[in-house]
């Protein structure tokens, strides 16, 4: 399995860095400037929960608990998002892989079909007001349960969303993912603020540039 090694960088997730339009892409989004010059934003465990918490994916309490668990094993936190990363990668290719219509690995396959059976694993089911309704079980609060929710997120939520609106932004060191649930289907940009309006900039600059060049000839 290619496993990029980008540069590792604080940062602290804001609104902004939740555009993928699924928690599966938003994860994926880690790592930025995987096109020029790649950054991977989860510079510890505690950010992997920073992230989960701003993402949604988990219970504040839950989070609590896997904060003191990787306070107590700071050594098996570390190697609990070493395996997050490498499930991040093997996203990254999978989800690339259905954009470019390009079969991913083996290994790939093998590394998320893991991933989602520990996903499923940390469920259960129980009976209440509404009938069945599935929950996470609370046995299976471990320091990959991160990871392994991304991983049955990926089946139950995007495998079921339409493949030909998942899109890698068209800007320029960002090659973030996301699903264009626009209308008319023709989103390029993760955030038209940020990669669409620097887009528009180089255009303009590279006119201006041609008109010069025109001018002075
Ligand atoms: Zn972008």
């Amino acid at each position: 399995m290619n496993i990029i090694s980008p540069v590792i960088e604080a940062h602290a997730f804001g609104p902004d860095d939740f555009v993928g339009g699924e928690a599966v892409l938003d994860f994926v989004n880690t790592v930025t400037g995987r096109d020029q010059t790649p950054r991977d934003w989860l510079d510890g465990y505690p950010r992997l929960l920073e992230w989960a918490g701003k993402s949604a994916l988990l219970p504040a309490g839950v989070l609590r608990t896997l904060a003191d668990m990787a306070r107590s094993d700071p050594a098996a936190a570390d190697d609990a998002l070493q395996r997050a990363k490498q499930l991040r990668e093997a996203l990254f290719g999978t989800v690339t892989g259905m954009i470019r219509g390009k079969t991913p690995s083996d290994d790939v396959m093998i590394l998320l079909t893991r991933g989602w059976h520990a996903g499923v694993a940390a469920h259960e089911l129980r009976f209440g007001k509404h009938g069945v309704q599935r929950g996470l079980c609370t046995k299976a609060i471990d320091l990959d349960l991160i990871a392994h929710l991304i991983a049955f997120r990926f089946v139950d939520k995007l495998m079921s969303e339409p493949h030909e609106r998942l899109r890698m932004c068209a800007g320029s060191n960002c090659a973030w993912l996301f699903l264009d649930r626009s209308k008319a289907g023709r989103r390029r940009w993760c955030d038209m603020a940020v990669c669409g309006n620097a887009a528009k900039s180089r255009r303009f600059q590279a006119r201006l540039r041609k008109e010069k060049k025109t001018s002075t000839s």
